[in-house]
């Protein structure tokens, strides 16, 4: 008899096991981190398309601010707190190229459970302290997060 595959909603609890995990293990060490040196990655799947003036800047797009989406809040919050910037990711395939070039020293990641667990995966050598907010809905078109919850996040310090 084959073994069962695992469903995709066990998948997805193995995925928020780990990211609530690391999210607690790397909460302080990201509080501590000045704003100026903190990155936020949201994916690109939030936008509205049939709005969004964003601009493309290689890897990724900057936010233009036209309120067609959740991450004109986000990218107002990101100015005001003096982040670093705010990349609208074009796949996760990018982050490793971004952080070589603008060296944060700790990241938000805005993603499905699945695109959190492989970012943390990834940058579980390098030296950035991590906080991953989950979409609250995912797929790859119009998804959106808990804004509350991000913003949260994005003013921790210690
Ligand atoms: S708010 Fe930003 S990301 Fe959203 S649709 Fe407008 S320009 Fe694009």
């Amino acid at each position: 008899m084959r073994p069962c595959k695992p469903s995709r909603k066990n998948k997805d609890l193995t995925y928020k096991t780990f990211t609530d995990k690391q999210n607690k293990l790397q909460e302080k060490r990201f509080a501590s981190i000045p704003f100026d040196k903190r990155l936020v990655f949201v994916p690109h799947c939030m936008r509205n398309t049939t709005f969004c003036a964003a601009e493309e800047k290689g890897s990724y797009y900057v936010c233009s601010e036209c309120s067609g989406c959740e991450i004109n809040k986000i990218s107002k919050l990101v100015k005001k707190l003096n982040y670093q910037t705010l990349c609208i990711l074009k796949g996760s395939r990018t982050i490793e190229k971004i952080i070589k070039e603008q060296k944060p020293k700790a990241i938000v990641g805005i993603a499905c459970f699945f695109e959190g667990y492989q970012a943390f995966k990834t940058l579980e050598d390098k030296d950035v302290a991590v906080q991953f907010v989950p979409l609250k809905k995912d797929g790859c078109v119009n998804t959106n997060v808990d804004i509350w919850k991000a913003e949260e996040i994005l003013r921790y310090e210690n």
